[in-house]
Formats: C-alpha cells, structure tokens, sequence
C-alpha cells in the first residue's frame, strides 16, 4: 500500500522546460507544488570538468538508461514490436532538468501556418492537396494567440537571436543579440544572401552575452567551448531549468522538488485526478500525492504512458481511426536533418571551437513562405549550417568513398579535419492514421508495467520532403565553394533509430474532444484538473526545433491551472470539426 503524503494544491512530474516551467509559475502565484522527477539531483556544480566526450558523446550519459525502461517499436500495424536499448537509437533526458538541459539550444518560433495548417492548407491548395490517410489538424490556437507566451519564454531563457526576415509578427525583440557569427556562419549568410534567400543567425538558447531573467535568474556569455549538445553547461551559458526555472521554483519557498520520485500512475476518482503515485528509485517505496491538480510535464513518451497505464481517455484504435490517446504520433528524426556535406581544399574553419545553436538558417523553404502548387507535400522546413564545435575523438568527417581504415583514412581525417561543413533541412512532420502509440502486449519495464509501443513508418510524403532539402543544401553547399559534396541518402523505410529528442503527439491539443485529447490550455477534455504539457499536444510537427513552442505552451498551461484553481471547469469551449481521415 503506497503511503500517502500531504496534499498540495499541484503535483507536476517532470522538471524539464515543461514541468519546470509549470512549477515556477504555479509556485510564484503562491501555490504549493510538488515537483517529481524521477532522475538525480543535478546542479549546474555537477557539469564543472566533466567535458568528456567518451561519457557523454560517445557513452551518452545524459540520456536515459534504455535497460530498466525504455519503448519498442514497430513499422507496420502487423509488426511485431522490439525493445529500443541503445541510448544512440532513443536520446530521452533524464535526471534534475530532463532533456532541457542537454539540448544545443537552437530556439525558433513555429510559423502562424503550423498552428492552422489544416484549414490553410484547404483555403490555398484545396482540400485535395491533403493526402489520404494524412490526420493533420489544426491546434485550437492561432500564432497570435501563442505570441504572448512565446516571447515570455525567450526572456526567462535570455535566448539571444535576430528576427527571421520571413518570420512573423513579434511584440518584441529577443532579450539578447546574436552570438558572434563564425567565419563558416559568415559564410553561409553571405552565399544564401547572394541566392536570393533571407539567411540569419539561429535564435540560440546560448548566450551572447551576460543577462538577468526577468526571474532575477543570472546567465553569462557563451565561451563556445564545443562541448554544449549532449553536455551541461559548467559555465551557466546554455539556458536550461537549472539556471533559470528551477531556481525559481525554489526561492519561493513554495516548491518541493523531489527527484528519484518515478511517477507510475495518475490516480483519479470519479473523473477527476486525485494525484499521483510514485516509487522512490533508491527504496523501491511507494508514495501517493494528492493534489487539486496534476500536470504531467515528463516529456512526449511518460505523458503518453502514464495516461494509458492509469486508464484515463480512449485509446486510440488504427482500425476505427477513433480514440484520442496514442493518435497523431510524429517528430523529428531520423528521415529528417538530412542535408549536403561540403568538403573544401581551399578553406579551412576552425570546428573544434563552437556552441550548440551557432549557426546560419533562412526559412525560405518553411511553412508556407514558397508556393506548394508543384510540389509533392506540404509544409516545409529551415536550412540550417550549425558549427557545434566538433570534438576530436567523436566527429571524423572524411569525404564518402575514403576507406575505413588504413593510410588513406588517416590521411583524409587530418586534410578534412577543419574543411567541412554541413547544412541540413529541418521538415515539419505531418501525421498519418497509421503512425500512433499504445502499450506494448509483451514488455514490461523493471516494476512489471507495460512498455510505450511506437508504430511509425514512412511515406512518400516524408520522402519526397527529405529530397527537397537535400537538393536544397547540396546547391547552397555548391555555392559556398565546397570542392566535394556528399549528399545524404533517402532512407527507404523508418530504422528505429529514434536520434535527436524530438517526439511528439499522442496527446494532441485542438478544438474537437472527438480529434483532440488537451484544449489550447492543455487541459484534458476528459479530466479537467488534469493539463499534459509538452510535446506530446503537438498534433503534428513545425519546420523548426520543438523546445520554443514547449516552453510557450508550459506558460500557456501555467496560465490554465491557475485560472482552473481560481474558476475550475472546462478553460475552452468544444467545437466540432470535421477531418479527412
Ligand atoms: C541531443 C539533443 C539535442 C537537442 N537540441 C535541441 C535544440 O537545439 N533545439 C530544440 O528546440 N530542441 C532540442 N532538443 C529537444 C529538447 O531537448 C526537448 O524538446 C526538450 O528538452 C523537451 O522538454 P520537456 O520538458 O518536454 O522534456 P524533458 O526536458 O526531457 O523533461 C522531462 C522530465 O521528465 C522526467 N520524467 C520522465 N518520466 C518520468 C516519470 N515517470 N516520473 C518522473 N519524472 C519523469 C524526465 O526524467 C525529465 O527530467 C534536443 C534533444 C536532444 C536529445
Ligand atoms: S558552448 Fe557555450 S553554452 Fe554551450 S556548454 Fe560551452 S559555454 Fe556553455
């Protein structure tokens, strides 16, 4: 039997830009929050000397340990699904501060058109342009209705960036300049500039130079030490929830954090959450906490699992297309990032110096900004030239066609070691009946509960996108002078290779409880003290990195709870729609 804590006025789980997010806001507005993450105890103390890249590039040591728990995945309905278990194939965050802390830190805003595509799609191209099968719809909420929320988040995280020329409207700017632009950033603005498209710098969640939060919270200028994605940040340059949030929460004396805490089920009586219960990982002892709300920020796939393993909604069901829980799976990986490798004799950069989000971008190709009428999908993506800094046993970029071994390979990684660069295409994903999660029916994590399963397979859609891009970055690589270039190949059909951090859906937000799972406050439809926060709304994937939308979207939740403790009900009224699939 669990043993039952204090009540609090809101239990949230997860302490990443989300859940972090959610527990500072609620705790400023004097609320008393628990916050349960089922990781270590981090500070940003602990990042200080630990640039190692066999730990954390090589041995993945941020990322969640895939043996205890982890997801199996499948292609196809009739599949057999099997376990993920190297960290390379799944990269989900785990301890104080989650994924949130190791991110790059390339931060944009999704486009006005990725908040409506369904019905603006309809109105330019006809309701024809949307293939069969394809379960796009719009979130319940407008770009403008997200801006206020989205600037929010870029001060709390001093994100330091330029306008994008083809952007859409800002109240403000952002709270700091651009970092410095690198010879090879300088580069790549200046070719795609002299092609006719809009290049600026990647909006960067790494400083360019020392700012206080509106929080009070201090971060300083970014040294570009290389060792950025994958790692924390010893020199509190990245903005992350240890440097921002976190502290938040906890000045105010009004939030508990507790980490080792694994939250297992939402508890709920009646249609209506009474509160979590949770395993301590170091006692195996179990604990219930009740609250008047539960949040559940744990990142896309925990959202998704722990509202299947407490029962709470409908399952989604491929065969009916009916169900709101597990619909709209989609992200970023694999079939995305794909772009042109440039070699050059007669250029060199120095790439062991470098941050997380440095680089050059243009989002001619995003959103809506080109004509669609003769191309095969929708929606689009940014280019990107990003110099993360390389690290000398982790990257070895050699020209394809170089042995991999031997004289040659030794010859080729020194000649090439400061001379190549690569611009990727970064697609919005859309979703497909067909791609969805539920539980697995055969493998259960280490306390005996069933693993997350993915069913997510490929289409030409996908592919035709992903050729695009690469034709794309190749001619831009052309341009800037590069002497080789190898491109990246399409790949035919989904490899379970989940890289990259960026899986979304199940829970999605919109206006029909028929279609949607949350409101555009992340509210359950069914469970109205309940708000799932993150990724896990989004009913299918922008063109751009995902966190800038997660955090507006926490504010967003923020605003919701509150406004739920103050009021209670329903925050947003329901309206039918009718979809395609
Ligand atoms: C290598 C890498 C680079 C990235 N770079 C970028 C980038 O440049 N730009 C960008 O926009 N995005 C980037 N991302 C994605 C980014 O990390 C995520 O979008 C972001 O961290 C999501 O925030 P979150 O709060 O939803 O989840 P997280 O930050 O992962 O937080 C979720 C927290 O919940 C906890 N949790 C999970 N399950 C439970 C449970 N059962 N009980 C208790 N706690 C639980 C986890 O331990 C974690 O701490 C990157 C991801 C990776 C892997
Ligand atoms: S590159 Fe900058 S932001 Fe990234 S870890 Fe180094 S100092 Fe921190």
């Amino acid at each position: 039997m669990a043993k039952k804590l204090k009540k609090v006025d809101v239990v949230v789980v997860g302490s990443g830009w989300a859940g972090g997010v959610v527990s500072a806001e609620l705790a400023k507005a004097g609320y008393q929050v628990v916050t349960l993450e089922r990781g270590k105890k981090q500070d940003r103390q602990d990042y200080i000397g630990v640039k190692d890249e066999l730990r954390y590039t090589d041995r993945y040591e941020m990322m969640q340990n895939l043996s205890p728990e982890t997801i199996t995945s499948r292609v196809k309905i009739e599949d057999t699904a099997l376990p993920v278990r190297t960290r390379a194939e799944m990269m989900a965050g785990t301890d104080l501060g989650g994924g949130s802390v190791h991110w790059a830190g390339a931060t944009y805003r999704w486009r006005a058109i990725d908040f409506e595509l369904r019905s603006k799609t309809i109105e330019r191209y006809g309701k024809e342009k949307i293939p069969e099968g394809m379960t796009i719809q719009d979130w319940g909420i407008t770009y403008d209705e997200m801006e206020p929320y989205y600037d929010k988040w870029e001060k709390t995280a001093g994100i330091s960036g330029e306008p994008d020329p083809l952007g859409d409207k800002r109240s403000s700017d952002y709270p700091n300049p651009p970092m410095l632009a690198s010879p090879a950033v300088k580069l790549f603005k200046e070719t795609t500039e002299r092609m006719g498209y809009h290049p600026f710098q990647v909006a960067a969640g790494n400083l360019s130079q020392a700012y206080t939060n509106p929080d009070g919270e201090k971060l300083n200028a970014c040294m570009f030490c290389s060792y950025c994605t994958m790692y924390g940040c010893d020199f509190t340059a990245k903005s992350d929830p240890l440097a921002t949030v976190i502290p938040t929460a906890r000045k105010t004396g009004n939030c508990e954090i507790r980490t080792n805490s694994l939250v297992r089920r939402v508890l709920h009586k009646d249609g209506k959450a009474t509160g979590v219960m949770f395993t301590d990982t170091r006692t195996g002892i179990e604990y219930e906490q009740p609250a008047d709300v539960v949040v559940l920020g744990a990142f896309s796939f925990t959202n998704n699992r722990l509202l299947m393993l407490s029962e709470i909604g409908t399952q989604y069901d491929p065969a009916t297309r009916k169900g709101t829980i597990g619909r709209n799976f989609n992200g970023q990986f694999n079939i995305t990032f794909l772009g042109a490798r440039g070699f050059f004799e007669n250029k060199k950069f120095n790439l062991y110096m470098g941050a997380g989000a440095l680089g050059g971008t243009l989002s001619d190709f995003a959103g809506d900004n080109f004509d669609h009428s003769n191309v095969d999908f929708i929606n689009g993506g940014g280019i990107e030239m990003r110099q993360y800094g390389d690290g000398a046993i982790s990257t070895n970029h050699v020209p394809s066609g170089t042995p991999k071994w031997g004289p040659e390979f030794k010859k080729n990684s020194i000649h090439y070691a400061n001379r190549s660069l690569v611009a990727w295409y970064t697609p919005a994903v859309m979703s497909w009946w067909h791609n969805y999660v539920d539980l697995d029916p055969t493998y259960k994590d280490e306390y005996g509960d069933p693993l997350l399963r993915i069913t997510n397979r490929y289409t030409d859609h996908d592919r035709n996108m992903a050729k695009f891009g690469i034709e794309k970055c190749s001619e831009i690589m052309k341009e800037m002078g590069a002497d080789i270039i190898d491109e990246d190949e399409v790949p035919e059909e989904f490899d379970h290779i989940y890289s990259g951090g960026h899986y979304a859906g199940g829970i999605i937000m919109g206006a029909d409880p028929e279609t949607s799972a949350v409101n555009n406050y992340l509210q359950m439809w069914e469970m109205d003290n309940l708000f799932v926060v993150g990724g896990s709304a989004f009913p299918q994937f922008g063109g751009h990195h995902p966190t800038s939308t997660i955090g507006a979207l926490a504010y967003r939740a923020a605003e919701g709870v509150e406004k739920y403790l103050k009021e209670g009900g329903q925050l947003a009224e329901a309206k039918q729609e009718t979809l395609n699939a």
